[in-house]
């Protein structure tokens, strides 16, 4: 119930909280008491090992390793293909086909609007693999074009 402010009237599966506890105590408060704060799901931020141990997603040093596409360590789908034209790109999954990859789905992504794609990249894990170039060429155009311009002194 983030999305309303209000804490939930009733647990994940739909079924009542136990009489007593405190989440059957604040069932349809506000979240927050002294401020109207509501909330989105926008990314889930996380380490490569917590997304393979508590998400259940792919093992990052398993043959297919990825939770966005089939692609794979070896010669079929080669993850470090980056051509525009590279072939995984005709088979990037859908939410269902990104469930249906998982040999456990963990209840996050049973709840309406959390998709594969509210997974955010592991920037520390992945940015040797092409990141860094579109960050080092910002910054050298935001330099070149907009910083410096017709400047001889630095
Ligand atoms: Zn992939």
């Amino acid at each position: 119930m983030l999305f309303t402010g209000e804490h939930a009237k009733l647990d994940m599966n739909r079924n009542p909280f136990p009489v007593g506890s405190w989440l059957y105590n604040q069932r349809g408060n506000p979240l927050c008491s002294w401020y109207p704060f509501r909330g989105i799901l926008w990314k889930i931020r996380s380490d490569l090992d917590y997304q393979n141990k508590e998400l259940y997603l792919p093992a990052h040093g398993s043959a297919k390793p990825c939770a966005w596409c089939p692609c794979t360590t070896g010669t079929h789908l080669p993850l470090d293909d980056f051509r525009e034209n590279a072939e995984w790109h005709g088979h990037v999954y859908d939410n269902m086909a990104f469930l249906a990859s998982l040999t456990k789905i963990n209840p996050l992504f049973l709840v309406t609007g959390v998709l594969n794609y509210c997974l955010a990249a592991d920037w520390m894990h992945v940015k040797h693999m092409g990141i860094d170039q579109y960050y080092a060429a910002s910054v050298i155009w935001l330099l070149v074009f907009i910083l410096l311009p017709g400047r001889t002194e630095i």
